[in-house]
């Protein structure tokens, strides 16, 4: 049973174009049994993507196509592969209410979904923390430090833990160490370990699952997955499920970080 469930679509507007046909096919060659397109769900109505290219997800004028389109793949490949339709989905704090109304409408025609925080709010504000070197510099100029901004992401993760999103709240927590992303640029000057179990532990008690993501071991500043080996060891000790992930926003991506990450363990 290989699974892969995260992998973004043409329907991203920071991914690429690659058509879903394509994935699918790469996947079924790369022995995948199982897939989940998980895209970028709608940011709430009122909400303004604070991406400086306002480009963190799908057009809600797309959805219904996206859906549509998934569900004629899982026909069409149903001999070869299990597709699941899903989303990623955003915990954006202060934005629950929204987020719960968009799963309680959405969360019957879909099979999988991940709940990920790249929005951090800070002093009334929000900022993407996943968006660019230049962009987090930003952020720790703001906030003060390297480690008020990952002291912030983990905090958003937990309150993502225990948030109640209503009956379809996705029960995959998505890449909980985006925040080092960029590490190499900016070191957290304190040691996150920490944080990192009290997010595993939350994890373990509600149930849930973790995305165990290789997009991080392609970015030269991050050099690992989301969360980094001995978290998932750790998260494999306690008996969380760890599903993979490769965050794929181009074919070629499907497999990112899969051999590291499933070599020794
Ligand atoms: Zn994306
Ligand atoms: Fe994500």
């Amino acid at each position: 049973m290989k699974k892969n469930g995260h992998i973004h679509t043409p329907y991203c507007p920071h991914g690429t174009r690659d058509p879903l046909d394509q994935y699918i096919k790469e996947a079924i060659s790369h022995g995948f049994s199982e897939i989940s397109f998980t895209e970028h769900a709608p940011l709430p109505a009122n909400f303004s993507d604070p991406a400086p290219g306002q480009d963190s997800s799908m057009d809600i004028n797309e959805l219904e196509n996206y859906l549509q389109e998934i569900e004629s793949l899982k026909k069409k490949y149903k001999d070869n592969i299990k597709i699941n339709v899903g989303f990623e989905v955003d915990f954006i704090e202060g934005f629950e209410n929204d987020t719960r109304e968009f799963l309680d409408t959405y969360g019957k025609r879909i099979d999988d979904a991940i709940l990920s925080v790249h929005f951090l709010k800070f002093e009334n504000e929000y900022d993407c923390v996943d968006y660019s070197p230049q962009n987090f510099a930003e952020m720790v100029k703001k906030y003060g430090s390297i480690e008020k901004v990952y002291k912030n992401y983990y905090r958003t993760v937990l309150m993502s833990i225990h948030a109640d999103l209503g009956i379809y709240k996705p029960k995959r927590i998505g890449h909980i160490t985006l925040v080092h992303k960029f590490q190499k640029k900016f070191p957290p000057g304190y040691n996150d370990e920490a944080d990192i179990m009290e997010i595993l532990k939350a994890i373990k008690d509600k149930g849930y699952s973790l995305d165990f993501n290789g997009a991080g071991t392609a970015k030269p500043l991050c050099g690992e997955p989301y969360p980094p080996l001995w978290a998932a060891n750790i998260a494999s000790t306690l008996g969380i499920p760890l599903v993979y992930g490769s965050d794929a926003h181009q074919v070629k991506e499907l497999l990112q970080g899969y051999d590291l990450m499933f070599r020794k363990r």
